[in-house]
């Protein structure tokens, strides 16, 4: 095994004995991404020289004695919407394409303390945007398993950035699936933690009651790593929660003993393939081989959830991206003659056709007069979502859906579509609009593509999670696949 194809655990004990040196392990991960990128293009831009430089600071550390934490020297790629300091920042966006923050994201900083390695920022759908990353603004990211098949989205350069072994682990956003459904298309893990968990401060937003950080890693033991490391109230982002961050490790418990899992039936009507439900039911049933107890929800509200979604989120980024008028950063128009043709071309020539198309409807339903037609009653909708998680959580520990309705389709197959492509997202909007935590993992492969299967848990529910998603991954090994690139 060359050292680019470990995980995160399996590379601390070898720096922890001294076994390998983190400049060692980061030289690695730096020449897989040189010798395959040019095929996956998971990167907008690799941060070589930074890296170099980090991993012989945490050598000095670790030669000093020091304590080694567990994701020191480990190297890590970055979804390019937060916001590094001195790093461009892109967004996938022509208008953020030169954009250099002068600050860091607060999960940015808390790698940076422990001593991981920025190896380098990766491609998304333009603001995060859609569901294949063909809508970023600067070239398509292909999937490893197949490099005619998108690698999903918005997260998909990190995704596809962990698949190929071009980083150790990487961080995604998910505001209606864009972690869970990347993770799933391109066989890794994926979490969507709970709202609230994990500071989004220097996250660049789309839809902040949605918004979330979170890991994408090649095995669970490593989500749980990277959660901790992330998690935690930040003075910074009132939205983050101060609630103690639990030894995550802790969790990864080979036992399903007595857990009880509903298969909410409305997950899998809705365009999901026959594979995916096969795929699906098969792990459920080897979960219940090994002590677990399942059985069938309704949740007819879960009907509404893709329309209510798109009133949601389109309001909410139509007010965020009102910051984007060539004023104070970004990009700004060279053809106007006074500012409101500059606030006008500005915007016409920096957002792609899915953000301008997001805006308008945005826009539209926030208006005098449509307000409460859309807007108000999507956030009705909303509670009604809740509601019925929490009803279903008296009864279940842990419900689990497949992640996405199909294995990764082909570049181009959805790009004319735009309610088809939309459609792919049924199984992981749910979860958001109620705020819940939610992890995609691999339970089979079909046509040589990976098929995820999605853990839903209760809101601090990560643990749990977890443990189900430990125990399916240490009786089974579909983890242990790699793309043939
Ligand atoms: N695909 C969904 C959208 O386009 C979700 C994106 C996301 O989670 N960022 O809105």
């Amino acid at each position: 095994m060359e050292l680019f194809q470990l995980t995160a655990h399996e590379l601390h004990k070898k720096l922890k004995s001294r076994e390998i040196s983190a400049l060692e392990l980061t030289q690695s991960v730096l020449g897989r991404i040189s010798s395959v990128d040019g095929q996956v293009r998971s990167f907008v831009t690799v941060t070589n020289e930074i890296a170099l430089e980090t991993a012989r600071a945490v050598d000095k550390q670790i030669a000093g004695g020091g304590d080694v934490s567990p994701l020191a020297g480990i190297p890590i790629a970055i979804k390019d919407n937060m916001c590094t300091n001195g790093v461009r920042t892109t967004c996938s966006s022509k208008m953020l394409e030169n954009f250099i923050p002068p600050y860091s994201a607060t999960v940015v900083e808390k790698l940076a303390e422990a001593g991981a390695i920025m190896v380098g920022k990766t491609n998304l759908d333009e603001f995060a945007m859609g569901s294949s990353t063909e809508n970023s603004a600067l070239f398509v990211t292909h999937n490893p398993w197949n490099l005619d098949k998108v690698p999903g989205g918005s997260s998909g350069g990190s995704a596809a950035a962990v698949a190929a072994d071009e980083a150790v682990l990487a961080l995604g956003s998910d505001t209606g699936g864009s972690i869970r459904q990347p993770a799933a298309f391109c066989g890794v893990v994926g979490m969507k933690p709970t709202y609230g968990r994990v500071s989004r401060y220097g996250l660049v937003a789309f839809a902040s009651s949605l918004d979330q950080i979170g890991p994408i890693t090649k095995d669970v033991t490593d989500t749980a790593i990277l959660l901790g490391a992330i998690s935690g109230k930040d003075s910074m982002d009132s939205t983050s929660v101060d609630i103690p961050v639990p030894d995550y490790t802790a969790a990864l418990k080979n036992d399903v003993r007595g857990m009880k899992i509903g298969i909410p039936k409305e997950f899998f009507a809705q365009g999901v393939r026959p594979e995916i439900s096969e795929a699906v039911m098969k792990a459920v049933e080897a979960l219940k081989a090994l002590g677990a107890d399942y059985k069938e929800v309704s949740m007819p509200i879960m009907e509404y959830t893709l329309p209510t979604y798109y009133i949601l989120a389109p309001s909410e980024a139509s007010s965020n991206l009102a910051r984007y008028d060539g004023v104070r950063y970004g990009h700004r128009s060279k053809h106007s003659s006074d500012v409101m043709s500059m606030f006008m071309k500005t915007r016409d020539e920096g957002f792609g056709a899915e953000v301008k198309q997001r805006i308008m409807i945005g826009t539209y339903a926030l208006s005098a007069g449509y307000y409460d037609a859309y807007y108000l009653k999507a956030q009705k909708v909303r509670t009604l979502v809740r509601q019925a998680y929490d009803e279903a959580f008296e009864e279940f520990d842990v419900l689990i859906s497949p992640t996405a309705p199909s294995v990764a389709f082909g570049i181009g197959e959805k790009a004319n579509d735009p309610l088809e492509m939309k459609l792919a997202d049924v199984c992981t909007i749910p979860v958001n609009m109620a705020g819940i935590p939610a992890m995609s993992m691999t339970c089979g492969f079909y046509d040589g593509l990976p098929i995820g299967m999605q853990i839903m848990g209760k809101p601090f529910g990560e643990e749990t999670m977890l443990q189900v998603a430990y125990t399916y991954e240490q009786n089974t090994d579909h983890h242990t696949m790699k793309p043939g690139l």
